[in-house]
């Protein structure tokens, strides 16, 4: 198996109280989301980390509060759930180099990670045959992920203790629309333990 690994929007401006906005309870995730992306660096699994990238009066704003602003500190991810060896990925067309990297900081400037112009290539240089998915938000930025990553026809698993949601109503609905559409549900421990 060659699995890739995708840990979506995990940002300080989502997984804190504090944060501009705040997924309820999802700090309770770093420990978990920690493990998973150790795990895959332990493992030699691609860990592709999305992040929101957003310009001070991006179009995004008219419809959710102004959030993940490029270069504040509520753009960036928890310490814990950095790996050692990072390269970015930026929300322009581009060739990056990802040599040697450990974990890929993908920013996108849309709900939909499919949006970037350098998604499709990304997901094509891996060449992995499963992915994993976890992060926030379930019912927005997790189901784009998820969905598409099924499109590719490979196996995906969602972590269900390493999402958070906005309402539990929309989650129950995104989980049943995935593992309608051949999707499997996992858990952090099921995961790391093979
Ligand atoms: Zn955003």
């Amino acid at each position: 198996m060659r699995p890739a690994f995708f840990d979506i929007d995990t940002q300080i401006d989502f997984l804190f109280p504090a944060g501009a906005l705040y997924v309820p309870g999802a700090e309770c995730l770093i420990p978990v989301l920690s493990r998973l992306n150790h795990y895959a660096a332990a493992h030699g699994i691609p860990l592709v980390s999305s992040a929101c990238s957003h310009t001070e009066d991006d179009p995004e704003f008219r419809e959710w509060p102004p959030h993940c602003v490029a270069g504040t500190v509520g753009q960036s991810k928890p310490l814990e759930t950095l790996l050692e060896k990072r390269a970015v990925i930026g929300v322009a067309a581009g060739e990056y180099s990802i040599a040697g990297a450990q974990q890929i900081l993908f920013e996108k400037n849309r709900l939909d990670i499919t949006t970037s112009p350098n998604f499709q290539p990304l997901v094509a240089r891996f060449a992995a045959d499963s992915y994993v998915v976890y992060g926030v938000v379930t019912e927005y930025c997790v189901r784009f992920a998820a969905l598409a990553l099924l499109r590719t026809g490979n196996p995906v698993s969602l972590v269900t203790d390493a999402i958070a949601s906005l309402r539990a109503d929309d989650s129950r609905k995104t989980l049943d629309e995935f593992t309608a559409s051949g999707g499997r549900l996992t858990t952090v421990s099921e995961l790391c333990a093979r």
